[in-house]
């Protein structure tokens, strides 16, 4: 026996696929709206030229992006904040009666960072809230704003049932979380994402806001993308794609992401799936939970 770690297999103690399948895409779209800018300025509530650029999906992208995954016959996980559901929602009830899975990201998109743990409660009951209001749906997925966690946040995503998180970037594979660092207690599942597999970095421009001004091409983007998921799959990997309505529902973005999943499609044993389709493959493995220890600054 050794205590060094195993390097040679490129898949998690314990974790595999269903039969048939070497490799997951989840292709994923986080409803902000106009959530993250009043949040961050709320000032920003009296800038028409501001909410516009914001209110894009709302109003043109997600039809847009609906037509193109009912195209490709690809039922996607819609991470949507309460307020997002509140302020628009005739085109959220489109997702859910398309048959895309809904989940949550917060009410106004608030970080966690800061944040207690009983504010993060209440956050997250309030966005609760107004999913089951405006959809009458009780989201399993989470994804924090912004991607924030604290130490604090999966067991509190655990008290409410939640089944899964898509935040974290410390794997390739989906993997059990613990929610403390004592043994026995609650898991949930997590999803790992990525910054590079998110929209908002290449296109996302806003002056004085987010953004250097310099927009990536979608033939870029589509070509870094492409490169991710040819080389997830070869690992057996999850490709975990965080695209934004109002970001990649313009026209040539949402025809570079039409082709992303063609690929994908034309890919052998590679499962295409909901966020919840795949926390519920991998809670059925008893897989051991990954604990995550908060680190001490030393002095
Ligand atoms: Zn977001």
């Amino acid at each position: 026996m050794t205590d060094a770690a195993d390097w040679r297999d490129p898949l998690p103690a314990g974790f595999h696929w269903p039969d048939g399948v070497r490799a997951a895409a989840c292709f994923t779209f986080d409803v902000d709206a106009e959530s993250p800018i009043l949040f961050e300025y709320p000032e920003s509530a009296a800038w028409m030229d501001v909410m516009s650029h914001q209110a894009y999906g709302a109003r043109t992208g997600i039809a847009r992006l609906l037509r193109m995954l009912d195209r490709r016959g690809v039922r996607a996980t819609f991470f949507i904040p309460g307020y997002s559901a509140e302020r628009w929602p005739a085109i959220c009830r489109s997702i859910r009666d398309a048959g895309h899975e809904i989940a949550h990201h917060g009410y106004l998109h608030e970080g966690a960072h800061g944040a207690s743990a009983e504010v993060q409660d209440a956050r997250i009951v309030r966005g609760l809230a107004s999913l089951d209001e405006v959809l009458g749906v009780h989201p399993t997925g989470y994804r924090g704003p912004n991607w924030e966690m604290t130490f604090e946040t999966p067991a509190i995503l655990a008290h409410h049932g939640f089944a899964y998180d898509s935040g974290m970037m410390d794997a390739d594979h989906p993997y059990l979380l613990a929610t403390t660092e004592e043994p026995g207690g609650a898991t949930i599942v997590e999803l790992p994402g990525h910054w590079a597999l998110d929209d908002w970095e290449p296109y996302n421009y806003l002056p004085g806001i987010t953004g250097s001004g310099i927009i990536s091409s979608p033939a870029e983007v589509l070509a870094r993308w492409t490169l991710e998921l040819e080389a997830l799959v070869e690992e057996g990997g999850l490709f975990m794609l965080t695209n934004h309505p109002f970001v990649s529902g313009r026209a040539s973005r949402a025809v570079a992401l039409e082709r992303l999943i063609e690929r994908a499609q034309s890919i052998d044993g590679l499962w295409i799936a909901t966020g919840a389709e795949l926390a519920a493959h991998t809670a059925t493995l008893g897989l051991e939970a990954v604990v995550h220890r908060r680190p001490i600054v030393p002095a």
